[in-house]
């Protein structure tokens, strides 16, 4: 598939060592990846070589400048595969994103009018939405998780009705890891047709993603994981409905003409990106987009599956944990009711492994799981099986310190789980 030693060495990072002498093993990649020297040098390239203002200058720097900045663009556009490179607009972040689409697509809702999400959205896709219900007297609606943990399609239908306008969801869940059927929620509501937002922070990173094909109208995704920089965010979304849609932030670069009385705004991106952009950071994340398609998308999730089975397969040893997977990828989230998260995340990170201990930004599905918290392994494709072998008995370690072997009783459904994962392969 590919070498994943080769790889490795593309990411200063990784030849670290955590506490002198333990080599790190980063399993945390849910909350941000790591980055190869080629994203790295392209920042450095951009403030050594050709730094200056896009848009604006005509002398020789500002066009370069701008013409990189321009060419990220096209490069969304083929990974995600949109139409036009005027779909594509930069945030900040996947939150900015869909901070940008409530307030926009929300001035034109009216008081009743209904938001569907999901139990297992991020908070960024929450809150936006409550800000929205606040202002606009709209009523948000949580499609239900099964008891497999997966989206419950039948329960989602029922809920599409005349009133709802947005539905707003996870491609993949940051906590559980499965890849919600898309495809089924665009086709299953027909007659009514709501507007489709799908969050793709998860998602874009570890798979071939065709906006198209999942057949929403706004996709939203993160650079930092993606191997990308910080200060990054995507926006894709079908040219007609931004062009429908009012600005989200006001000031320069957004405008065509403005007088003492009004403005009007520019056209579809440049409408949704006031002030300077993070030109630095977009041009580094394009370097990333590059990296990622040499290695090839499909290669990344068909090595994540692998991953994911042998660590569910290693973490089954653990009869007494509570696992959150029955089909996720590159995700796996565990509890116990004895030892909590930041205590088994304290202990591995002492053999330096660092895991994610805590609501993962997803406390509604924390309290449908009916947990506070819980402890999250998330791989990427510079990850090794020798890496999750050291998790395995770092976790081994803080297990026998607070002698959870000892309780037994969690045991039938753990196999169930493992062995849903199983047939599916
Ligand atoms: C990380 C994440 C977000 C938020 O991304 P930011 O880059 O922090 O804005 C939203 N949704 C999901 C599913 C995520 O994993």
């Amino acid at each position: 598939m590919f070498d994943v030693e080769k790889i490795r060495k593309d990411f200063p990072i990784l030849e670290r060592k955590i506490w002198d002498d333990k080599p790190l093993v980063y399993l945390d990649n849910a909350a941000t990846t790591q980055k190869p020297k080629a994203v790295i040098e392209s920042l450095v390239n951009y403030y050594e070589n050709y730094n200056a203002n896009i848009h604006r200058g005509v002398h020789k720097l500002a066009e370069e400048a701008t013409s990189v900045y321009e060419l990220v663009r096209d490069k969304v556009k083929n990974l995600v595969s949109c139409k036009d490179n005027s779909e594509v607009i930069f945030t900040r972040n996947t939150t900015e994103s869909i901070n940008l689409l409530a307030h926009s697509l929300g001035e034109s809702l009216n008081e009743g009018d209904e938001i569907l999400l999901t139990e297992m959205e991020h908070h960024s896709n929450i809150i936006p939405w409550y800000l929205l219900r606040n202002r606009k007297k709209i009523n948000i609606r949580f499609v239900p998780i099964t008891d497999q943990y997966e989206l419950d399609y039948e329960k989602l239908e029922k809920l599409v009705t005349k009133k709802t306008k947005i539905i707003s969801v996870t491609h993949k869940s940051n906590v559980l890891g499965v890849i919600n059927d898309i495809g089924r929620i665009s086709t299953g509501t027909s007659g009514c047709r709501p507007l489709l937002i799908v969050d793709a922070a998860q998602s874009v990173p570890h798979m071939k993603i065709n906006f198209a094909d999942l057949g929403c109208d706004f996709l939203v995704f993160s650079s930092h994981k993606m191997c990308g920089p910080t200060g990054v965010g995507v926006l894709v979304g079908k040219k007609e409905s931004l062009e429908k849609i009012p600005p989200f932030l006001g000031g320069g670069e957004m405008v065509r003409k403005v007088t003492f009385d009004n403005f009007t705004s520019n056209d579809v991106p440049w409408k949704f990106e006031a002030g300077t952009p993070n030109i630095a950071d977009v041009i580094a994340f394009g370097t990333a987009i590059e990296y990622l398609e040499k290695i090839g998308l499909e290669n990344i999730h068909k090595y994540e599956i692998e991953l994911t089975k042998y660590a569910l397969e290693k973490l089954s040893g653990f009869n007494f944990l509570k696992i959150y997977n029955s089909r996720g990828v590159g995700i796996i989230t565990f509890s116990n009711p004895v030892v909590h998260p930041h205590d088994i995340a304290t202990i591995v990170d002492q053999e330096g492994v660092a895991v994610r201990a805590g609501h993962h930004c997803a406390q509604p599905l924390m309290s449908r799981l009916g947990v506070l918290a819980t402890t999250r392994a998330s791989f990427y494709f510079y990850n090794t099986k020798k890496e999750i072998d050291i998790f395995i008995d770092a976790l081994q370690k803080a297990f026998d310190y607070f002698e959870v072997g000892a309780c037994k009783e969690l045991k039938q459904e753990r196999v169930d789980l493992v062995s849903v994962q199983k047939k599916d392969k």
